[in-house]
């Protein structure tokens, strides 16, 4: 190696490093998620913008460049978790321009139009920019809880990555009202109202595996069960299913 190609490889060396402190000092992970959720400065359209060689760029690209390496011309950085902040390259892949617009149309997430103040309050359903989901999703979900599959089945079945609480309140009737889906297919069936309630998730069964299984920690229980970590904590302190 001559001395220019040492001095260059050096030079490669360090901004690798300058590169990957940049993104790190930039992020916080979201332990659930594993989301590296971009937390310096987040463009109008929900990405966030990195700073490099003088140029703005999108920060899932550049993540994307740095840990898995070139972006072929033309293509897009998809996220599959539909998480426009985040970073983590484990969560990006590549997609042609109709991959994308195909992702983010089933997902329902489209920039709002430039110049249009405030719009979130305004925007119902689909047209709200931090809506996963389209309105003709939203239907298929609803017509799937009345054909009694529950949020879970959906999810596989739709192949979405949104909470089960999202789906829980859409075949129920809690969401999406503005489609009138009611009457159009029908009312919610009344097993999905109830289910409304979180700790009615629950069986009985359930309450027992969850006591019996306390080398689990809260949050994995409640990632296992469905049901939010407060109502864990009551089973386990026994202030609710008492009767179990
Ligand atoms: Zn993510």
């Amino acid at each position: 190696m001559n001395k220019k190609s040492i001095l260059l490889s050096e030079r490669n060396r360090n901004s690798v490093q300058k590169t990957g402190e940049y993104i790190s000092s930039r992020v916080i992970v979201d332990k659930t998620t594993q989301c590296w959720n971009w937390v310096k400065s987040i463009g109008n359209d929900g990405y966030g913008k990195a700073k490099r060689k003088g140029k703005t760029i999108r920060a899932h690209r550049l993540s994307y460049t740095f840990y898995k390496g070139e972006i072929p011309e033309g293509m897009f950085v998809c996220h599959s978790c539909d998480n426009p902040k985040c970073v983590n390259p484990e969560h990006l892949w590549l997609g042609s321009h109709y991959e994308n617009e195909i992702d983010k149309t089933r997902k329902g997430r489209r920039s709002p139009s430039p110049g249009v103040s405030h719009p979130h309050t305004l925007l119902k359903g689909e047209a709200h920019p931090k809506s996963k989901i389209s309105d003709k999703m939203a239907e298929e979900i609803y017509i799937l809880g009345l054909q009694g599959f529950n949020a879970k089945e959906i999810k596989l079945k739709l192949g979405l990555l949104i909470c089960d609480s999202s789906i829980q309140r859409i075949i129920s009737g809690k969401s999406w009202k503005h489609l009138q889906l009611d009457e159009k297919h029908g009312l919610p069936l009344p097993q999905n109202i109830r289910k409304i309630n979180a700790s009615a998730k629950l069986t009985a069964q359930s309450v027992i595996e969850i006591r019996a299984s306390q080398h689990l920690s809260v949050k994995e229980l409640s990632h296992k069960y469905g049901v939010s970590p407060a109502n864990i904590s009551c089973i386990l302190k026994r202030k609710s299913w008492n009767h179990i």
